[in-house]
């Protein structure tokens, strides 16, 4: 194969470089030979540029931006969002300790979630969040009790539910009135009202978060006129917010999608805001998936080739332990070779690991030309991956790398199986 530079649309920074797959200045057999497989791959340039283009859309304007831990949770994450002065939005007790391990500013932290349990509050009270997401009138309860025990007051912001499609994947779709999440618009007011009575909460804002993988404007400009009309409402009604939080949820290329950038969602959000008098208002908003999505590779072996009457697999040491949107949402991720090879035996593979469920496969019907032992990517894999790992099949969680320029930082080593175990007990008879 001749000396070229490949680039792979929609991700500059892992390139073809004399026939072999680079990340940054890396190549990916080093990494493969250095840390085993399966193994994920970040490129801190490509997180970088991901959070820029959200700070560069904000042009000067009030937003503050809070990356959805979620998406990817590793320390050394955390850590590259936190030093470009990124805030933090939360689900759970367990992701406020890895943004405080990472240093993350807890005062520029979102505490969401549809079950925050007592110690969860109280966790997130002491540490001093930016507010809470409160998603229905019994947890704002809940929230003003933990914060008269702990003699402080409670910075509160109600997630409301828009009822709107986001027009994406039904399991990823949270703005519809028949999911869990949110306060109904319809209760909205007077869930504000009973605020008022609650004396260990302070009002600070109006959320809402439809969904994820969002690739139009649409839904997203639909949720955004629902909350004008209430926060006319609710401010005609005394209350103050101070700032409009708009989830995240912006949708990223895996295939073909288009989904708008950064800087056009916040156009489009400007212009609405500012016909509603509002522009001046502080916009929170919490992307997860646009900021490292396209920043990850799951780079894996291939272990056996098989062919059955019907198709051919590639059995690879990756499953649906480590990777589990496809199993769980029929999702599609390029798989690309580190070293593609001349295409002579190419055929239809469906690639798929060796857990034992029919359901775990990383990609079907994928042309590629292959021998036992090449090194294959699963591309767009840096959000809801690794987060999303399980030990199903006593099968230990892969290891994490993050490379900047030509040095690669191993941010999180593999597991070990004895760990798996360590503990569990067996019972006396
Ligand atoms: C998951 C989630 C996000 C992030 O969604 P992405 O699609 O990853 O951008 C933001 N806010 C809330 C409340 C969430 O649950």
């Amino acid at each position: 194969m001749p000396s070229s530079l490949h680039m792979l649309p929609g991700a500059p920074w892992i390139a073809h470089h004399d026939g072999s797959l680079r990340v940054e200045q890396v190549p990916l057999q080093h990494l493969a030979d250095t840390h085993g497989t399966p193994l994920y791959v970040y490129s801190r340039g490509a997180i970088e540029a991901a959070a820029r283009a959200w700070s560069d859309a904000a042009g000067g304007r009030d937003v503050a931006l809070r990356y959805a831990v979620k998406a990817n949770s590793n320390l050394a994450v955390l850590s590259v969002l936190a030093e470009l002065g990124w805030g933090f939005d939360i689900v759970s007790g367990g992701e406020l300790a890895r943004v405080l391990a990472a240093g993350g500013d807890p005062a520029k932290t979102v505490f969401s979630g549809v079950g925050k349990t007592d110690a969860e509050i109280a966790a997130a009270l002491r540490a001093g969040v930016q507010c809470l997401n409160v998603e229905s009138d019994s947890e704002l309860r809940r929230i003003d009790r933990v914060a008269a025990q702990l003699g402080v007051c409670a910075p509160v912001s109600l997630r409301i539910n828009p009822d709107v499609d986001a027009r994406t994947h039904p399991y990823i779709s949270t703005g519809l009135r028949s999911n869990k999440f949110g306060i109904p618009q319809a209760l909205a007011r007077r869930v504000y009202t009973e605020c008022a009575q609650l004396h260990h909460l302070r009002v600070v804002g109006i959320a809402c978060h439809i969904g994820s993988q969002i690739t139009e404007l649409g839904p997203y400009l639909d949720a955004l006129d629902r909350v004008i009309d209430l926060v006319r409402d609710i401010e005609h009604h005394g209350v103050t917010l101070a700032h409009i939080d708009l989830g995240g949820g912006l949708g990223i290329r895996y295939a073909d999608e288009t989904p708008p950038r950064p800087a056009d969602l916040l156009g489009a959000l400007f212009a609405r805001l500012d016909g509603a008098g509002l522009g001046q208002r502080p916009l929170l908003l919490e992307p997860g998936r646009s900021v490292v999505g396209n920043a990850g590779l799951l780079l894996t072996e291939v272990v056996t080739l098989k062919s059955t009457l019907e198709r051919h697999f590639a059995v690879v040491d990756a499953a649906m332990n480590d990777l589990m949107r496809p199993a769980l949402y029929e999702a599609w991720q390029d798989i690309v070779a580190v070293r593609p090879r001349d295409g002579a035996q190419a055929r239809h593979y469906d690639v798929v690991g060796a857990v034992c469920e029919s359901g775990d496969w990383l990609g079907r019907e994928r042309l590629l030309d292959l021998r036992e032992g090449d090194l294959l990517a699963v591309l767009s894999a840096g959000a809801y991956g690794m987060a999303m790992a399980s030990n199903y099949n006593t099968r230990p969680r892969a290891a994490e790398v993050l490379v900047d320029g030509d040095r690669a930082h191993l941010i999180r080593e593999r597991e070990a199986v004895a760990a798996l175990f360590a503990g569990e007990h067996i019972a006396p008879r």
